[in-house]
């Protein structure tokens, strides 16, 4: 299997603030599964690592926050790490202009937002037993993606009354349900539909009845349906219970943030936004400006992230060694926090280079 000795080209972007710490820890701790993982391989992985620039990197370099240099290297590239960007303090003619995160998922279509929810040992968690993934459609609903003919997805036609427009069609949910169904076959075969079609009858009654339709193609996994908000009491509840949730842009948003903490923290809580080709790890935490460059941040979101990145690549690419890769960074982060070494938002002590240190020497240098 695999591609022989073709270099596969992954691009690595700082961004702001506490990305200068947790990038570099998980470039490192990738590039020693890669390492581990060629030992048993007859073909080494040749993975090419290229450095992009957003942010405040970017300002200076480029004298803009997200330079068409990075958008049109992008295009190239079957996946990348993206840090955090804190468009908070950039300057004054950029501050609040830019979300490169966004950008970037529109120009590329990343219609895909992928959001596991798992405990983790050695972590307390409110759901001890949860392991769900969230499935989340990323271009439509009330987010829909700045393209309709009013220009933008709210309005006011009056400065008293506010209006917002949500967009589902029958294309998008096809091919976000694919993917939750493509997922469950991996897992526990279930896959929950979240809607509000007692409410919103056309728009999420739509997305119910396409993902419904998509069902028939996996006979093999179950399949259900939810209201929203009996969905976020069934989470709070049983959430154990639950295997793939996918559901609309909005209603994801919310869960996704929701299982995250259920399953531990936030601040743990890794993702990937993909399409067919492409895929994009990124933690669900921000650049975290008030900790930035003090060496304590948590680098585990962006390493589960970017073993979520290698695992999805992997499938699409039919190379088996990119998914053992993922394992082996997603295993490594997590015995090392089942280990107790833990930074200061988990209660612990540890530093980032102690956490990365010791992902990389328990784990990865066996
Ligand atoms: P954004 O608008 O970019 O999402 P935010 O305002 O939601 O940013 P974060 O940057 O996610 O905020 O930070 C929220 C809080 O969590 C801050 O106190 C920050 O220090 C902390 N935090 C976020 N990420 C981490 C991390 N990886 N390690 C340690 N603490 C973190
Ligand atoms: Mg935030």
């Amino acid at each position: 299997t695999g591609t022989g000795t073709d270099r596969i080209r992954i691009g690595t972007i700082t961004g702001d603030g506490i990305g200068h710490e947790i990038v570099p820890a998980t470039l490192q701790v990738v590039a020693a599964a890669i390492e581990a993982t060629d030992r048993d391989e007859p073909e080494p992985l040749r993975i090419e690592w290229v450095p992009l620039h957003i942010g405040h990197d970017a300002i200076e370099r480029y004298g803009t926050p997200l330079p068409d240099e990075t958008m049109d290297s992008l295009a190239a590239l079957p996946g990348w790490i993206l840090g955090p960007h804190d468009n908070v303090s950039y300057p004054e003619r950029f501050a609040g202009t830019v979300a490169p995160g966004g950008a970037i998922r529109r120009r590329f279509d990343l219609f895909a937002n992928i959001r596991p929810a798992r405990a983790f040992a050695g972590v307390a968690a409110t759901s001890p037993r949860m392991d769900l993934v969230v499935v989340r459609e990323n271009t439509e609903g009330l987010y829909a993606d700045r393209n309709m003919s009013t220009g933008s997805g709210e309005f006011m036609p009056t400065p008293d009354v506010a209006l917002a427009v949500g967009l589902v069609t029958r294309r998008a949910t096809e091919r976000i349900a694919r993917v939750a169904f493509g997922l469950a076959r991996e897992r526990r075969r279930r896959v929950t539909i979240v809607h509000k079609a007692n409410v919103l009858t056309l728009t999420t009654g739509l997305f119910r009845d396409v993902c419904r339709e998509v069902a028939r193609d996996y006979p093999d996994v179950t399949v259900d349906d939810m209201h929203v908000d009996a969905a976020a009491a069934r989470l709070v509840r049983d959430g154990a219970s639950i295997d793939v949730l996918v559901t609309e842009n909005m209603f994801g948003d919310i869960l996704s943030d929701l299982t995250a903490e259920l399953a531990g923290s936030l601040g743990l809580a890794p993702s990937i936004n993909a399409s067919t080709s492409q895929v994009m790890a990124q933690a669900a935490h921000g650049a975290a400006p008030d900790i930035a460059g003090r060496g304590v941040a948590n680098p585990a979101a962006l390493m589960l992230s970017a073993a979520m990145m290698f695992d999805r690549l992997g499938e699409m690419r039919g190379d088996r060694r990119l998914r053992v890769v993922g394992r082996h960074v997603d295993r490594a982060v997590r015995d090392t926090i089942a280990s107790g070494v833990a930074t200061a938002d988990l209660g612990g002590s540890a530093s980032t280079t102690e956490f990365t240190e010791t992902v990389l020497a328990r784990a990865l240098r066996w």
